[in-house]
């Protein structure tokens, strides 16, 4: 009686094994790195920093100013440039970094 119920069990986690298996040759679902290539910029990789750059709203840019000296900044690039103590104030993902600390200064410019 034992005996018996084992291989029904047996059997059933076959079938069941089974269906998954196809399952997953269907549609690739049982493939964790199946779309890694495509997307593991965006979602796989949370803890990478915000990329440089992204769209700035044009009235955001116009009443930015440096930290420091409170001259204008102007766009260039994926910085915002103090037309007075030439800081590079990083964009990143369309957020201007106003902070001294994360500005670069003309001599840490690469020339
Ligand atoms: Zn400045």
């Amino acid at each position: 009686m034992k005996r018996l119920l084992v291989v029904i069990l047996a059997a059933g986690g076959a079938a069941f094994w089974w269906r998954r298996r196809q399952a997953a040759g269907n549609q690739s679902a049982g493939e964790p790195f199946a779309s890694a290539g495509e997307h593991s910029h965006a979602e796989s990789a949370p803890s990478e920093p915000p990329k440089l750059g992204g769209d700035v709203d044009p009235e955001l840019l116009a009443i930015l100013a440096c930290p420091l000296d409170k001259q204008p900044v102007k766009r260039e690039g994926n910085y915002l440039i103090c037309q007075e103590c030439q800081r590079h104030y990083p964009i990143r993902d369309g957020i201007p970094v106003m902070l001294i600390d994360e500005a670069l200064t003309p001599e840490q410019l690469p020339s």
